[in-house]
C-alpha cells in the first residue's frame, strides 16, 4: 500500500527543506511548483494554449513564456490571471496524477505531494491519505524569505495574505512539523522520526 501524503506550508515555512529530507529517506516527492514552471519554460506544454489565448508575442524568441509581458498583462487585466491558471492548473494536475501513478506502479511506499496551495485548493485533499503541514511563526517566515529572496517585506506580506492562514492550515493537518527555533539538523532528525509513521 502506498501512502499519499500532502505536504504544505506557507511561504518560507521550510516545505522544500522537508521535501528534500523526505526524498533522502526514500519518499517519492512530486514538486507541483517545478511542474508548473516547466509548463511555461522552453517547449512547455502550456505554451500553445497561451499563444492562442494571449497572442504569439507572449512567447519569447527562445520559445518560453515571456514572463515580464505576462506580468504586465495580469497587472492591467486581472481576468488574465484566471485565464492563465485555467490553462496551467489542469496540465499540472494531470502531470501530478501521472507521476503519482508511475511511482505507485514502481512500488513507492510514500508519495509526497509538495503542493503550496494544498489547503486552499480543496481539489487535492480528497485524493490524499494524510496531510503534513510545516509550520512556523509569521515572523520567522518573513525573516527567512527576506534573507533568501529579493522580495520586499511588503511583497512578502501580500503573498502571506493571499495564502491560507496558519490556523486554516493547522486545521487541515494530520501531522505538523514546527520548524521554528530549531537547526536544520534538528529538523532533519524530527522528520526522520516522523518518517517511520510513513513507512520510511
Ligand atoms: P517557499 O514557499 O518560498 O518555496 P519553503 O517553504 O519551501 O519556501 P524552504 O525553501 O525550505 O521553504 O526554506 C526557506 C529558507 O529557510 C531556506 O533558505 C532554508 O534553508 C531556510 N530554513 C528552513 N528551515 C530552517 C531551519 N530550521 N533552520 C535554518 N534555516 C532554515
Amino acid at each position: 500500500m502506498t501512502l499519499h501524503l500532502g505536504l504544505t506550508g506557507g511561504i518560507g515555512s521550510g516545505k522544500s527543506t522537508v521535501a528534500e529530507v523526505l526524498t533522502r529517506l526514500g519518499a517519492f516527492v512530486i514538486d507541483a511548483d517545478a511542474l508548473s514552471r516547466a509548463t511555461t519554460a522552453i517547449g512547455g506544454a502550456a505554451l500553445p494554449a497561451i499563444a492562442a489565448t494571449f497572442g504569439e508575442d507572449m512567447i519569447t524568441s527562445q520559445g518560453a513564456l515571456n514572463r515580464d509581458r505576462m506580468r504586465e498583462r495580469i497587472f492591467s487585466d486581472p481576468a488574465a490571471k484566471q485565464q492563465l491558471e485555467a490553462i496551467i492548473h489542469p496540465l499540472v494536475g494531470h502531470q501530478i496524477q501521472q507521476a503519482a501513478l508511475n511511482a505507485e506502479q514502481s512500488g513507492a511506499i510514500c508519495i509526497v505531494y509538495d503542493i503550496p496551495l494544498l489547503v486552499e485548493s480543496g481539489h487535492w485533499r480528497s485524493k490524499l491519505d494524510k496531510i503534513l503541514v510545516v509550520d512556523c511563526s509569521e515572523a520567522t517566515q518573513k525573516s527567512r524569505v527576506l534573507l533568501r529572496s529579493g522580495l520586499t517585506l511588503e511583497q512578502i506580506e501580500k503573498i502571506m495574505a493571499s495564502q491560507a492562514s496558519r490556523t486554516e492550515r493547522l486545521q487541515a493537518a494530520d501531522y505538523v512539523i514546527y520548524n521554528d527555533g530549531i537547526s536544520l539538523d534538528e529538523l532533519a532528525a524530527q522528520i526522520q522520526q516522523m518518517g517511520a509513521q510513513f513507512g520510511l
